[in-house]
């Protein structure tokens, strides 16, 4: 079975108490990794060996164009691996191996992307009329921790990873203890792109009272950049509070989708089934609570429950398959939970429950109340509420009760309704008759339950460094 150590100071190497965790395919439900487990005093080490190459080494000081061209080397080298890196995050964690290679080229991309915006909006200038000159820079914060979750593995620790490193920080990642082998790879593969040691640390872990609390609460660390549910947003928000350091929170979601009796009704169906059934829901921004507007509720119902019965479902690693398995048999457990209380809810299964192994098929639930914990709790799973409404306003309504704000989605070929619609919904995001599509230069973040802060683009560049005004008198008087 192939082990895979931390990466610290340009190393890879055991914990120092030699203790080592397993990581199982949730297809085979057997172990298929051995992994190196990290206390803190192993997170430690991993942000001792940041600060030093911070305060003392290369990067910070190398100028972006340097800096651009590693981080390219990375990209490249992650397109080499893509093979190796979608096989990771397929065996950790269940994802078809289509969506997986689809995560890797997102993932290269956001090395790609940050490593040439940060060098094209490294500065701004501000002519003043007093005849001085004002002009910005944007050094480096220093130390990021970087606390990734499981569902997106490599994709999100690159989303956090890319702008950091690209502003010239300094980075100890932690990938979620059930997914570690795509960050354990992406660590080697910064080591042959060339990045000096200790810029990319990737240390393995648990998250309470071991390896990820150490990465909240080392004093050396300068900023936090965490992705995962919103109850471990608050503790790692109070901590950070606790030594006023800055802190990105990306939490939970309970996205609403709005379909509108004039969306095209194809495309409606298309992305429904992908915004709730992609990565068998274990997705942020999943589309959960599905909204039709009444005239049409009957039609979309039946296409939406086909499209759905249609999904092939199987092995993951198989590229004919849509749909695997949930990532683990705790998430199972907790998704199970939903589904045994749905009836007691008032709520009634119209396809799906639980299937073979770690299993729950795409799952459509009608008539719960609007109280009920499927339609109010994040599920994180292939879970769907459906529900008439009649007016724009109750829709808008309806998708606004939550207290969630990360994506909304809306179906409709009334170009003043989707501007409208899209003004007045609570969410970071906001998809029109599509779903998932990023542009890295916009926001991404949530609001509410969902978050604090965004990251993307200039957003990324205010949060990975530290701002600085000069003003010169340039009259010469
Ligand atoms: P989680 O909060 O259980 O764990 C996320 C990471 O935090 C893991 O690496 C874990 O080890 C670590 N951790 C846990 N407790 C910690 C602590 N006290 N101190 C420091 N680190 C700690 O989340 P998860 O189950 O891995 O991920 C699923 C959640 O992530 C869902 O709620 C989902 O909506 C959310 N998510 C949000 C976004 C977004 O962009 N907003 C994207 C993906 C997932």
């Amino acid at each position: 079975m192939d082990f895979h150590g931390h990466i610290i100071d340009g190393q890879e190497v055991e914990s120092l108490d030699g203790a080592r965790m397993h990581t199982v395919d949730p297809f085979t439900r057997e172990p298929w990794a051995q992994v190196a487990l990290g206390g803190r005093a192993d997170a430690a080490r991993a942000v001792a060996a940041a600060r030093r190459a911070f305060d003392e080494g290369p990067w910070p000081r190398m100028g972006y164009e340097k800096r651009q061209s590693l981080i390219h080397r990375l990209a490249a080298l992650m397109e080499q691996h893509a093979d190796e890196l979608a096989g990771a995050d397929t065996r950790d964690m269940g994802k078809p191996t289509t969506q997986a290679h689809h995560d890797v080229a997102r993932s290269a991309w956001n090395f790609r992307f940050f490593a040439d915006h940060a060098r094209i909006s490294a500065a701004e200038a501000y002519p003043m009329d007093s005849g001085h000159h004002a002009y910005s820079r944007f050094d480096p914060a220093g130390v990021v921790s970087a606390i990734a979750p499981w569902n997106f593995p490599l994709m999100l620790e690159t989303w956090k990873v890319a702008p950091a490193l690209a502003w010239g920080n300094t980075v100890v990642l932690k990938p979620a203890e059930d997914t570690p082998v795509s960050g354990a790879v992406l660590g080697r593969l910064a080591i042959e792109a060339g990045l000096p040691p200790g810029v990319l640390n990737v240390v393995q872990g648990y998250g309470p009272d071991s390896a990820g609390a150490e990465l909240t609460e080392n004093l050396d660390v300068d900023r936090i950049t965490f992705t995962g549910e919103s109850g471990t947003g608050r503790i790692i928000g109070k901590v950070a509070a606790g030594r006023l350091c800055p802190v990105s929170l990306e939490l939970g979601g309970k996205g609403a989708n709005l379909v509108f009796a004039d969306a095209a009704m194809d495309n409606a169906v298309h992305w429904a089934v992908q915004a709730i059934f992609r990565n068998a829901g274990q997705v942020c921004l999943a589309g959960s609570r599905l909204f039709v507007q009444r005239e049409v509720y009957d039609e979309f119902l039946d296409r939406f429950v086909a499209a759905a019965e249609a999904l092939r479902i199987g092995d993951p690693k198989d590229p004919a398959t849509e749909f695997g398995p949930l990532a683990s048999e705790e998430h199972f457990g907790k998704v199970k939970g939903y589904i045994d209380g749905v009836e007691a809810d008032g709520g009634k299964i119209l396809t799906g429950g639980l299937g073979e192994g770690w299993f729950v098929k795409p799952t459509i639930i009608v008539d719960a109340p609007a109280a009920a914990r499927v339609c109010r709790e994040e599920i994180f799973g292939p879970v769907v509420v459906v529900a008439p409404f009649d007016s724009e306003a109750d829709a808008v309504a309806m998708a606004n009760d939550t207290r969630y704000g990360l994506n909304a989605m809306l179906f409709t070929e009334n170009l003043s309704r989707a501007h409208r619609v899209a003004a007045a919904l609570k969410a970071g995001t906001v998809w029109v008759n599509c779903f998932f599509i990023r542009d890295l230069r916009a926001p991404f973040g949530g609001m509410g339950d969902s978050g604090v802060g965004r990251e993307g683009g200039s957003f990324s560049r205010e949060f990975f460094t530290e701002p600085k005004a000069v003003v010169m008198q340039v009259d010469g008087a």
